[in-house]
């Protein structure tokens, strides 16, 4: 059994969850190594060859992967996966859009983001928005796996010293090109890999307000996040939010502020260590995850518990 695991990164750094990705490849069993596709990613992979338990890393560095289009890369992987038992990717954007079509490609299903590892074919992942958790034992030959990062430690980033090696079947499919990216630029923490994570709802009634969770979080070394319907509000923008059709997030304390705890919301969020809930309705739902509950006008006791800390 050999896994070969897909990194995620932005050509500079190697993505967080690709850590989490190698802890699920370990649970499988067998030698694990890593593919870094991308455009002038040598810093990538030698982060990569970092990895405690990593055995090799393949690198493709071919302007075609700058910017993971998965019509680049599929193939790529499709190819070289054909030498292994499993194909493992992190649940991220890339690869949930690359990942699929590398198991059309291969002629076998994928397994969507899963949580935990049974045996090397059989697998748990979450459905029905997380309310309840499927085991799937897999047939095909080459299973292809997306990995649900919060459902696993990261793997000690230092440690390891793999042998770095090239790989130069690239091509572009010359079916889709890039045309540019916006990037939201922020100094706090990225949400998914935050250690602290205060959110706020419709509870806070525009986007001013939200300014008070920002200071708040800036004080604790926290991400801001929010909920769908704070989203559909405009108070924030749509990579704040938390849920089942936004960012999944466990990290060690979650604040959530003005959130009553939909079912959606929770899918995103309640597998986070401590959770503490401030809402001013004491039947609201996110009272029956939260660890710490505070009932109470979140416009009050948010600028307190900032001039406390
Ligand atoms: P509300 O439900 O309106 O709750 C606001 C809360 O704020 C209330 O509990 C209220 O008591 C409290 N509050 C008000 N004023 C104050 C105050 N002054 N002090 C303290 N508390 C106060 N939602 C998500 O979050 N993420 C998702 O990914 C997501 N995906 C979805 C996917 C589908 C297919 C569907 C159908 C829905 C999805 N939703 C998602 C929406 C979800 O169902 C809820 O509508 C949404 O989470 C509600 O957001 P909220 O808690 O901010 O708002």
């Amino acid at each position: 059994m050999a896994i070969l695991v897909i990194a995620d990164h932005t050509n500079a750094a190697l993505g967080a969850a690709t850590l989490n990705t190698v802890s699920a490849a370990k649970a499988i069993g067998g030698d694990v190594d890593v593919l870094v596709a991308g455009a002038g990613c040598a810093e990538v992979a030698a982060a990569a060859a970092k990895i405690e338990g990593v055995n090799k890393v393949l690198v493709a560095d071919n302007a075609a992967f700058g910017h993971q289009l998965p019509e680049n890369v599929a193939p790529l992987i499709a190819d070289l996966g054909k030498a292994y038992s499993h194909i493992l990717a992190p649940a991220t954007t890339t690869g949930k859009n690359v990942l699929p079509r590398v198991a059309a490609l291969l002629d076998v299903d994928q397994i969507s983001e899963i949580i935990a590892v049974e045996s090397a074919d059989t697998f748990k992942r979450p459905i029905y928005a997380g309310n309840a958790i499927a085991t799937v034992q897999s047939s095909a030959p080459i299973k292809v796996i997306t990995v649900r990062a919060t459902g696993f430690d990261a793997a000690p980033a230092e440690g390891g010293s793999a042998a770095v090696e090239e790989v130069t079947n690239a091509a572009d499919a010359g079916i889709s090109s890039f045309v540019s990216e916006e990037l939201a630029k922020s100094d706090r923490p990225e949400l998914t890999s935050a250690k602290v994570v205060i959110s706020g709802g419709r509870g806070l009634q525009n986007g001013e307000n939200f300014e008070m969770l920002y200071k708040l979080a800036d004080k604790i070394g926290a991400a801001v996040g929010a909920s769908r319907a704070a989203v559909d509000a405009g108070f924030v923008p749509n990579d704040m939010q938390v849920g089942q059709t936004g960012k999944i997030v466990a990290p060690q304390l979650y604040i959530a502020v003005g959130i009553s705890g939909a079912i959606q919301h929770l899918a995103g969020m309640k597998d986070s260590k401590v959770i503490v809930a401030i809402n001013k309705d004491e039947d609201a739902p996110i009272f029956q995850v939260a660890d710490y509950g505070l009932v109470a006008d979140l416009f009050d006791v948010v600028p307190e518990l900032e001039a406390a800390l």
